[in-house]
């Protein structure tokens, strides 16, 4: 690490080494898997000033998000129900109505804007993928295809009019200029406006042993502490946090101009008194990490050898970035899993990245009828349980390894 992200200090500490990895958006087809495929170190840091978790970036954002990005938010159900309640919630409690204007930065495909777009409140999207801004707009999500921030911001502003809300769901972290993102959400935002930003809360990454939530196109990890730092650099205050179960913990902040028209809810103040009273304000909390890391890789690969030699068959579900940090830090190659399954039509026929197990439709289960079943994103353990309940009727067991490798019958 060079300088930190946030305050731009130069002294860091290891926070937690997961070695060489290749990007984790990265699949292959199959003509690829004979070439030369690039990996990069996967180690997140610490400053010691400001106490951000974050990661060296080894390529450029135009090559993480190139047209072959290959994640399309709507194939999760659960996903897709927890935008829909928060585009009720929000309409409900600021009274949001056709003549307010809601901007979402990292769109997506229009998963979370098509509530808004029905329930009347104007609405644009920004997005960096042209290819799945293309699937928002044959929704009719208008979507801007472009990297927001200061010079975005500003230009936005100048065209059309400042939104009432400016909302980011998992993007803050995948920003790599940090200060100009939320530079921009300043510039862009209406003077009375406000602010939501989700993130997996650091809190949760570190209580429940989350390192496979460390990839590449991750480059931040946040506590309240460390992330109010950024937004008061920008003069906008948070007036409102929640925490969230999706992600396997996330924070939703709200946010305004220093002085805006909302009151601070008691919330920001406990959560603040929480983070010092678990120690996330001292550099010494942080320290404990990597060796509880390193204990659920000898943990899990206890498990697959036993399950190997017993002589059962072990598949994956979920071709998603955590399960990549996953399996490439343990090794875990065809040589334990036979292949992963996944419902997006745009990962299956490829391989995943550095570990080149095949990714293969959900009916395959049925037809191998493998014993174990490793759920990879365990977030949406139960949404996979129920939708592959089937393998219960050939003896099939379901298995999360993270935050401990458990078997689920
Ligand atoms: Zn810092």
């Amino acid at each position: 690490m060079k300088k930190c992200r946030s305050c731009g200090a130069t002294a860091f500490r290891s926070f937690c080494d997961l070695g060489m990895s290749p990007p984790s958006n990265s699949f292959l087809k199959a003509e690829r898997l004979n070439r030369k495929e690039a990996f990069f170190p996967l180690h997140a840091f610490v400053c010691e000033r400001c106490l951000l978790v974050q990661l060296e970036q080894f390529q450029d954002p135009g090559e993480i998000f190139s047209s072959d990005y290959a994640y399309f938010s709507s194939y999760s159900d659960a996903w897709l129900r927890h935008a829909e309640s928060y585009v009720a919630t929000m309409i409900e409690r600021f009274g949001l109505g056709s003549d307010h204007f809601v901007v979402e930065v990292a769109s997506n495909d229009g998963y979370l804007l098509q509530f808004f777009r029905k329930r009347g409140v104007p609405c644009l999207g920004i997005e960096p993928s042209a290819n799945v801004a293309e699937a928002a707009i044959s929704k009719g999500v208008p979507t801007r295809v472009e990297f927001f921030g200061a010079d975005s911001a500003q230009r936005l502003a100048a065209t059309g009019r400042r939104p009432d809300l400016i909302l980011g769901n998992n993007v803050l972290a995948h920003v790599p200029d940090l200060n100009d993102f939320v530079h921009g959400l300043r510039l862009l935002l209406a003077p009375s406006g406000l602010i939501t930003i989700e993130f997996p809360y650091l809190e949760r990454l570190m209580a429940e042993n989350q390192f496979d939530t460390i990839y590449h196109e991750h480059f931040c990890y946040f506590s309240l502490l460390s992330v109010e730092a950024v937004f008061r650099r920008q003069e906008l205050e948070l007036f409102d946090v929640e925490r969230l179960p999706t992600h396997g913990g996330s924070l939703r902040i709200f946010a305004q101009h220093a002085g805006g028209p909302h009151d601070a809810s008691g919330r920001v103040e406990a959560l603040r008194e929480e983070e010092r009273v678990n120690g996330l304000d001292r550099l010494e909390a942080y320290s404990g990490f990597a060796e509880r890391v390193r204990e659920t890789k000898r943990a899990l690969l206890d498990f697959l050898i036993s399950a190997k030699r017993a002589g059962k068959c072990i598949a994956g579900y979920g071709a998603a970035a955590k399960g990549n940090t996953l399996l490439n830090y343990c090794g875990v190659r065809t040589d334990f899993i036979d292949y992963v399954v996944d419902r997006s039509p745009q990962k299956q026929g490829r391989f995943l990245p550095g570990t080149h197990i095949p990714v293969l439709a959900p009916e395959h289960v049925a037809e191998t009828r493998p014993d174990y079943l490793l759920i990879l994103p365990w977030n949406l353990k139960a949404e996979v349980m129920a939708q592959m309940s089937h393998i219960r009727a050939w003896g099939g067991q379901f298995v999360v390894p993270i935050p401990r490798v458990e078997v689920l019958p």
